[in-house]
């Protein structure tokens, strides 16, 4: 999924960083199924931080920098490190990721789950977003909307009232069955990756995604997520279209 050009800026990225004398816990890759094992980090886990694919301060003003930098740096490392830490010493320790959430989802090892699927559910929004997004899809992401929901607008009715809708914690993503798109609400680190469907894009609504920029206000966070940040490249390229 991401080409060798994500790559090499990844990794210079994460040079420069280290040379910067800053916390080592970065990755390389561009895409989930980056989040891997196998990249050793220095903080001794399989599992690194994927840098966040922009800077901290561009996807203002809609996400402040102060918002990107709790959420990636804080609640987003956090499960990282505590991912490494739970699996550490277990058999799941040389799996990738997907598969550690797959295999976990089954069983009753419930805080691997939780760890091992924000892991990957914010490596999977940070590149639901770019700074410019929003807009309406194009191609055949846009005719598959059409086909699914009837069109873009009502398609942006049901994300929203789906974002808005769903009480306490989680996540709503836009998932292609293989046939239909489909909207999905997924509660606290639940994700569609155990349920065989093919995510396109998500959004966290969890309040720590939103509080210090929206407060209480999750419908106007949804609104600019939908209209200035969603990534709709992303999406047409995990749909293979
Ligand atoms: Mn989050």
């Amino acid at each position: 999924m991401s080409s060798r050009r994500d790559r090499t800026i990844s990794r210079r990225a994460l040079l420069a960083t280290a040379a910067a004398g800053s916390v080592a816990l970065l990755g390389g890759g561009a895409g989930p199924a980056e989040v891997h094992a196998g990249d050793k980090g220095s903080k001794g886990g399989p599992f690194e931080l994927e840098p966040l694919p922009y800077a901290k301060n561009a996807l203002e003003p809609h996400l402040s920098a102060r918002t990107l930098e709790f959420h990636h740096d804080k609640h987003h490392a956090g499960y990282v490190k505590k991912l490494n830490e739970l699996i550490a010493g277990t058999d799941l320790v040389s799996q990738p990721l997907e598969k550690i959430v797959v295999a976990v989802s089954r069983d009753a090892r419930k805080p691997i789950f939780n760890n091992a699927a924000q892991t990957f559910n914010h490596a999977f929004f940070w590149k639901s977003m770019k700074a410019n997004g929003g807009g309406q899809p194009s191609g055949e992401l846009a005719r598959r909307m059409a086909a699914s929901f009837g069109s873009f607008e009502e398609f942006k009715k049901r994300f929203h009232a789906a974002a808005v809708g769903l009480f306490g914690s989680g996540w709503v993503w836009l998932v292609t069955t293989g046939k239909a798109l489909e909207i999905r609400a997924t509660s606290n680190a639940d994700t569609p990756l155990t349920e065989g469907v093919k995510s396109l894009v998500t959004l966290d609504v969890w309040e720590h995604a939103y509080y210090l920029d929206y407060q209480n206000r999750r419908a106007d966070y949804v609104s600019r997520f939908l209209d200035h940040l969603v990534d709709w490249d992303f999406a047409a390229r995990n749909l293979g279209a």
